[in-house]
């Protein structure tokens, strides 16, 4: 039988404005300016994902699909180090893949659910989503069929995740908008990339920011059932921390 479980992020303060962590058989987001955490995220939870569930995790396995190339096996390593697990079984226990174009993304999505059939893997990471659809569709004229690619992307996960109890992680990009974000640079206005589709998509949003020195603050902006609250992290060698 199929039990939402929730993985930790690694910062309680965080998994308290989550109810706990990222729920397993849903899409969650998160998304923000360059250098606010999303991959050491996506890193940290990849570790935690395997841990057991006294210790936030789901005693499962991880895929983890790689658009931006910056997946460092070293990092869960040191994450690994840091919840008294061996590095080298945190690395084994993560199924990487390294999509080169939003075509590519879709044929790996597809290889990696055959995994998922009498495999006990419990999160999937996208580190990012948009990326590559950004890049392979740049026109006006050609926004119709990237978000076209981009729904039966964004379908196939809503799939995994209910058919094999898994946590989808997706991070994304903010829309840069040089002009209003020099006039109104308030973080909170950054709308992330994608569209209604990805918004639709996505069941928790995740707003993630820089606070003052070296803080970080993550703000829900959309769940079926928690209120919109803040928490602040740092990031740590051992991953995401309070
Ligand atoms: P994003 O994916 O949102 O662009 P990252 O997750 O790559 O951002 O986070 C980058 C930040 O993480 C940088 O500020 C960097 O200094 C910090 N960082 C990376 N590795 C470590 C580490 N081992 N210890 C502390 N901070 C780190
Ligand atoms: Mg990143």
């Amino acid at each position: 039988r199929k039990r939402v479980t929730k993985v930790s992020t690694g910062s309680k303060q965080f998994d308290a404005i989550l109810g706990g962590g990222f729920q397993t058989m849903s899409i969650s987001e998160v998304f923000g300016e360059f250098r606010c955490g999303k991959t050491q995220l996506s890193h940290t939870m990849s570790v935690v994902a395997q841990l057991p569930r006294d210790m936030g995790g789901a005693e499962g396995k991880v895929a983890y699909i790689d658009t931006e190339g910056t997946f460092r096996p070293e990092r869960i390593a040191q994450i690994a180090e840091r919840f008294g697990v061996d590095p080298e079984t945190a690395q084994e226990n993560i199924t990487y893949a390294r999509a080169v174009n939003s075509e590519h993304q879709m044929e790996l999505l597809n290889k990696i659910a055959e995994f998922f059939v009498g495999n006990e893997y419990r999160l999937l990471i996208i580190d990012s989503i948009m990326a590559l659809f950004r890049v392979d569709f740049v026109g006006r004229g050609e926004l119709n069929e990237r978000q076209q690619k981009l729904n039966q992307f964004l379908s196939k996960l809503t799939h995994v995740a209910e058919e094999f109890n898994i946590a989808v992680l997706m991070t994304n990009q903010v829309q840069s908008d040089p002009s209003a974000s020099a006039l109104f640079a308030s973080a909170d206005g950054r709308k992330p990339v994608g569209g209604h589709i990805l918004a639709h998509a996505s069941a928790t949003r995740i707003l993630l920011r820089k606070g003052r020195n070296e803080e970080r603050v993550a703000k829900i902006q959309d769940s079926p059932d928690m209120p919109e609250k803040e928490a602040t992290y740092i990031i740590t060698n051992g991953g995401i921390n309070d």
